[in-house]
């Protein structure tokens, strides 16, 4: 019989909808997958005691003749930054520890009531602080790759899951790159819609004017199925745009279909510097690049001149919002109360941020309320809004002349756990090719172009396309992938050492 764990998304729904298989045997199988596997990898925070008993009634339903949504029975991975109320939610903090919400994010809402199957909640950087997962209270996720490496981050845990075959969808988050950025390193497919595109509401706040929920997955249509369940409007979320999104399932399966790339034009940054990426980057890259040219697209030269001042403005307006959203962590609203006999409101307000908070987390709260504080707005935080202007209008001369805009989705492959932990600005510059379609609101897709040849580890590149036009990214990534795929023999991660080794 065949692996259900294996299959697609979009292969498990078809068989599920046909009767070939029930929802029940589909998350049988993704939960003895995770139990084999998780101990190496711990992708997983929480595993869900009921996702069987939820898989049973999709199948009853079912069976009743029920009208069902094109995904219902398939079983779904939550990154923990999502509040649920039959699982715990910790965004990755001790402060938050065992905390239960009384309402779910829209995304999980809406995916339960699309049938999925929630399998647990996913490791992921203390309040999606991080590149490597490393920053997680809870100890990393490691790279089904290469156990001694990184599963990137934020949502290393989403990612990994993905990859290893525990999950064949996950939601992420992407405030700097943290779904797009884990899918480079693990050889899956991310994307961060355009801001407001997808509901904020019960995603546990990073920052918020940055902050988007986008699918992680294998292969781009099921990324576009994962995203037709938890876009548009949401009265909750008041930057959740009000319009009609078209079927980016759909978008997907017209790009791995047609003739898209032919005529498409390409833009590619004259300003990203060759030599602050890895050669194996730089080399899947431009022969990525070489594979969509000799299917018909025009590459086109582009310049965009601050997109180089984009992590260091991140790394103020991102702290100075955090600095913000996090003061809700005060040892009387939620999670962690540490007592301080004879103390005052503040003492136990101080020891426990003191205790539930990490570095990182305390390292950027420290930052932004710097950064936020009479005198220094200005100097700070006022001039890197003015930057995040300048890479919005880079955007809007760049998309003037292009159809999208094409990076690697990471300067190197999943570096090895340790590697930068100690050395925050080596982790911040992992995002420099990320960050700016956060800082304008555009959407990004990841999708793996090939690996690395000094390391044999996976690599993505990156396309960006205007706001509200994310169903082009699902048309050129499924059109690319399908070339790419093609070209290989079989997808990437068939061709993971796992496969053939313990895992
Ligand atoms: N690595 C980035 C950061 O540390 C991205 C975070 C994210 O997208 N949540 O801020």
């Amino acid at each position: 019989m065949t692996d259900l764990t294996r299959l697609s998304a979009a292969d498990l729904a078809d068989r599920l909808a046909s009767r070939e298989i029930s929802s029940v045997e589909a998350t049988r199988a993704h939960l003895d997958r995770i139990a084999a596997v998780d101990g190496d990898i711990r992708a997983f925070l929480h595993v869900s005691d009921h996702a069987l008993e939820v898989a049973a009634d999709i199948d009853r339903r079912r069976g009743a003749g029920d009208r069902l949504g094109p995904v219902a029975g398939v079983p779904l991975a939550i990154k923990d930054v999502l509040v649920t109320t039959d699982m715990p939610s910790t965004s990755g903090s001790k402060i938050l520890e065992g905390y239960l919400s009384p309402v779910d994010a829209t995304v999980v809402a809406r995916s339960r009531a699309a049938g999925l199957v929630p399998l647990g909640k996913t490791n992921m950087d203390e309040f999606a602080m991080g590149s490597s997962t490393e920053h997680s209270a809870y100890g990393a996720t490691h790279n089904p790759w290469d156990l001694d490496r990184i599963p990137g981050g934020s949502g290393g845990g989403s990612a990994a899951a993905v990859a290893a075959f525990e999950a064949p969808l996950a939601l992420g988050s992407d405030t700097g790159g943290s779904i797009r950025q884990p899918a480079h390193v693990t050889g899956t497919v991310g994307l961060k819609p355009t801001y407001g595109g997808v509901s904020r509401y019960g995603a546990i706040a990073l920052a918020s004017s940055l902050d988007q929920v986008g699918p992680v997955t294998r292969t781009v249509l099921d990324a576009g199925l994962l995203h037709d369940v938890i876009g548009g409007h949401d009265p909750h979320d008041s930057t959740s745009l009000a319009e009609a999104w078209p079927s980016f399932a759909a978008a997907a399966r017209e790009g791995a279909r047609g003739d898209v790339l032919k005529g498409l034009k390409v833009g590619v940054i004259k300003e990203l510097p060759d030599s602050g990426f890895q050669a194996g980057v730089s080399a899947s890259f431009r022969g990525a690049l070489a594979a969509m040219e000799a299917h018909g697209a025009e590459l086109v030269e582009i310049s965009a001149p601050h997109f180089e001042y984009g992590v260091a403005a991140y790394y103020l307006i991102l702290p100075a919002e955090a600095s913000s959203n996090l003061a809700k962590f005060d040892s009387v609203r939620f999670g962690l109360r540490v007592d301080v006999p004879g103390g005052t409101v503040e003492d136990v307000m101080a020891a426990t941020r003191d205790a539930g908070f990490g570095d990182e987390v305390k390292r950027r709260i420290i930052l932004g309320t710097y950064a936020l504080s009479a005198g220094y707005y200005d100097a700070y935080y006022g001039s890197a809004q003015k930057v995040r202007t300048l890479i919005q209008r880079d955007f809007d001369t760049a998309f003037a002349q292009v159809d999208v805009i094409a990076t690697p989705s990471a300067p190197t492959t999943a570096f090895r756990l340790g590697e930068k932990i100690d050395d925050p600005l080596q982790m911040y510059l992992n995002d420099v090719t990320t960050i700016p379609a956060n800082l304008a609101g555009v959407p990004g897709i990841s999708i793996p172009s090939g690996l690395a040849e000094e390391d044999g580890l996976p690599v993505g590149i990156q396309f960006l396309a205007p706001a509200r036009e994310d169903a082009r990214l699902y048309r050129v990534g499924a059109a690319l992938e399908a070339v790419l795929v093609d070209s290989w023999g079989a997808p990437l991660l068939d061709r993971a050492p796992m496969l053939g080794g313990a895992l």
